[in-house]
Parts: C-alpha cells; sequence; structure tokens
C-alpha cells in the first residue's frame, strides 16, 4: 500500500494545472510516513489528486509525478523517457551531439537530470531526496534500460553535486557502460569542444546558451570582442568562427581560461587572434582601457534566494555597467542572467538602469532564453531561469 498524504491547504486547482511543487507546510504528514523517500499518493479530503515523490526532510515535500490514478511503475516513466527523446529529434548528431536530454520539471520528471555529451549520458539530481528516488532500482533500471536503448550511449555516469563532492571527494561514479573521459569532445552545431564531465561546472558545459551562441556566431564578422566570464570559451569560439577579428576571454578559474584555449585552437582558429586573462572581471573592467566592438557578459548566478535578490540586482547592474564603460560609442553587447530570481523584468530594468548610468541608449535586436532542450512547465515560469538580451548601444556623448 503506497503513503497516503492529505493536502492541508486547498492548492487542488494550482496542481490540476500542472504544478509540480508542494511545500510542506501545505500537507499533512502521516505518523506512518518515516524516513524513507517514496512514491505517495496526494489525496484532496479522501479523494485521489496525484502520484509524488515524498521527501522526508527540507521544505520541498512533494514533486508531482502524474494525475493519473494508476500507480507510476516501469512503463510509465519509460514512456516519459521517450517523451523526453522525441522533443530532442532535431538535433542533428552530424552537428549538434551534445545536449539535455532530460529536464527536471520541465520533462515531467521531478528532480532528473540528463545531459548528454556524445556518447556519454551525464545523470544529475536535484538534491539527495531525487538521487534516493532515480536510484532506487525501480526507477533506475528502466532509466538505464531506455537510456542503452537509444543506441547512441555508450557510458553513464553519475556527476555528483557540489556539497557531495565536497564531502567525499568523489567527483562521478560510472553507472554502465565503458569507462571514458574526463574531456569528452563533443560538436555544437559544427563547433568543436571540449567538455570535462569531472571538474567542469553543472555536468561539464552550458548547454543552455546554445542558441545564443548561434546568435554571436552570425553578429561577430570582423569586430574586437570580449567575452566576460567566459567559462570555457562557448561565446569566445561562436565569436571566432563567426569571423571576429580577435576575440579576448576573461574569466577567474585558470583551468577554464586553459580550456578556453583548448577549445579556440581545437576549431583551427588563428591563436594569435585569441587572448585568454585569468582574472577578476570586476579588477579586469577597471584596469584596462581598451574600448571594444562587442562586449559578452554571462556572469554565474548573484543569488541562490530571494532574500538576495536586491545584492543581485546591485551586482548585475554594477558589472553591466561597467561592460558599457568599455564599448566603442557604437557597440554590440550581449547580457545574460542566469538566477531564476530575477525575472524579465527585473532584468531589463537592471539593462535600463546600467544604459542610464552611462547615458546612453539601445536598440534591442535579441531577447531569448535557454534552449529547446531546457524545456519548463507553463504554469512555474521560475523555471525560465535563463534571460538573454543583446542590444546594440549608442552613447550619447
Ligand atoms: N559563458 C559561459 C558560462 C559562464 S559560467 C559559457 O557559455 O560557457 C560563469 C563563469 O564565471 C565561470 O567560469 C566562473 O569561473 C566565472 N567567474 C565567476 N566569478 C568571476 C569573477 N568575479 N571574475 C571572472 N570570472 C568569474
Amino acid at each position: 500500500m503506497a503513503l497516503k498524504i492529505k493536502l492541508k491547504q486547498n492548492l487542488r486547482r494550482s496542481i490540476l494545472r500542472g504544478h509540480p511543487w508542494i511545500y510542506r507546510e501545505s500537507i499533512i504528514t502521516p505518523s506512518d510516513a518515516g524516513q524513507k523517500v517514496q512514491l505517495c499518493q496526494l489525496m484532496d479530503k479522501n479523494e485521489f489528486l496525484a502520484w509524488c515523490i515524498y521527501s522526508p526532510t527540507g521544505p520541498l515535500a512533494l514533486r508531482v509525478l502524474s494525475l493519473d490514478s494508476k500507480a507510476p511503475k516501469a512503463e510509465f516513466f519509460k514512456a516519459r523517457f521517450n517523451q523526453a527523446l522525441n522533443l530532442r529529434k532535431s538535433f542533428n548528431p552530424q552537428t549538434t551531439n551534445a545536449f539535455r536530454l532530460i529536464n527536471g520539471e520541465g520533462d515531467r520528471l521531478p528532480g532528473l537530470i540528463c545531459d548528454i555529451y556524445n556518447n556519454v549520458g551525464v545523470l544529475q539530481f536535484d538534491g539527495p531526496a531525487c538521487k534516493s528516488f532515480w536510484k532506487n532500482p525501480m526507477q533506475l533500471e528502466p532509466l538505464l534500460d531506455f537510456l542503452k536503448n537509444t543506441g547512441f550511449i555508450k557510458s553513464i555516469y553519475e556527476k555528483m553535486r557540489f556539497d557531495e563532492k565536497r564531502e567525499s571527494g568523489i567527483k562521478n561514479e560510472l553507472l554502465w557502460g565503458i569507462s571514458q573521459g574526463p574531456e569528452i569532445e563533443v560538436l555544437e552545431n559544427s563547433m568543436k569542444f571540449l567538455v570535462n564531465i569531472e571538474d567542469g561546472q553543472k555536468t561539464g558545459f552550458f548547454l543552455d546558451q546554445r542558441d545564443n551562441r548561434e546568435f554571436v556566431k552570425r553578429i561577430s564578422k570582423g569586430y574586437q570582442v570580449l567575452n566576460l566570464f567566459s567559462y570555457t570559451g562557448g561565446f569566445s569560439v561562436a565569436a571566432g568562427i563567426g569571423g571576429a577579428q580577435n576575440v579576448t576571454s576573461v574569466d577567474l578559474a585558470p583551468e577554464a581560461v586553459q580550456a578556453c584555449s583548448k577549445n579556440w585552437e581545437l576549431n583551427s582558429l588563428n591563436k594569435a587572434s585569441h587572448e585568454g586573462i585569468c582574472e577578476d572581471v570586476f579588477e579586469f573592467l577597471k584596469k584596462d582601457k581598451r574600448k571594444w566592438d562587442f562586449i559578452i557578459v554571462d556572469p554565474p548566478s548573484m543569488t541562490h534566494s530571494e532574500a538576495q535578490k536586491a545584492l543581485a540586482i546591485k551586482k548585475y547592474t554594477e558589472i553591466f555597467s561597467q561592460a558599457i564603460k568599455s564599448l566603442n560609442r557604437h557597440a554590440h553587447l550581449s547580457l545574460s542572467s542566469c538566477s531564476s530570481h530575477i525575472n524579465f523584468d527585473d532584468f531589463q530594468e537592471i539593462i535600463n538602469e546600467a544604459l542610464a548610468q552611462n547615458k546612453a541608449r539601445a536598440q534591442i535586436l535579441r531577447i531569448s532564453g535557454q534552449g529547446i532542450d531546457h524545456p519548463f512547465v507553463h504554469i512555474s515560469h521560475e523555471m525560465r531561469y535563463l534571460k538573454f538580451v543583446h542590444l546594440f548601444v549608442t552613447k550619447l556623448d
């Protein structure tokens, strides 16, 4: 008999409309719930409402799996995995073999991430409860079966989250197939990148910026480009292949700067037209007096909580404003934020303020976000976390 949990608050409408999360204060936890992460039935009064993943710890108590009264078993999960694969069938493996195959709640598979790097699948779980659920053989076996049956996956790893890595020192675990890595060569719109699945950020690469890198590639021709927070050079290589006169990449992490130069050369770009600088972006912008035709700014998330939002807005405004100072009188500017606490309206306001501080005007050429392999649930817009705005800036004096 599955655990039954009753709703305390009237969230029926929101759940029926597809909201995937229920916080602990909204439920009555029965005394027999125990300390195990498990499948449960969510009840509204005495009526069945949904099948959920129950977590005994943390503020997020339930993640909705299905509104169908039938208990979700192997076939249910396989159908969801296949739907996720089907949504990504437009990727041509001859030109793009790096993509997110499963995007958690966005693919109605709560807390489960699976990124594909050529023939390697990398799993990551959104916290210990989701890890315990998806690594339970009842779920893990159908998942591994599905991945093996895709035909293009030769190895499946679990990448530990940052806190787990710090505690155990273990970076990843091979769950199936041949041992590979840590560097996997991938293709993104025919550009080549080395992805480090052990030490890289997230699962190794920021796949969510694919379409925006393609845009940067299209417009870079002839420009002197500055890529701030360059990581392994996704935007730098895109600008280089797009015909930029030269590209300068700035990142604080020495491994990232090295990887960026390696990726530049991997794409047969002229070594002399790229400079990798290992420095704090704020320090770099204060010191460097060059002016640029095109600056790309893609900082790390400045806030992981609503409480830090005001501070994050201040920091984004400061970096963007500094970047605008370093632009030529007429120049291109790509700005990004991956913080889910900053929405598109907040972001536009940050941009307006940074422009005003520099007496600048802008024409917006593109507003976009994550690619099609990062779908989000229509009812929870906080999962639309990535913002990318491209401007053509004119300084008034
Ligand atoms: N644009 C990249 C992703 C950027 S991730 C891409 O498309 O792949 C953010 C990067 O910012 C990380 O590589 C991190 O090392 C770097 N970083 C964080 N704080 C920094 C700072 N103060 N100065 C320079 N780089 C910083």
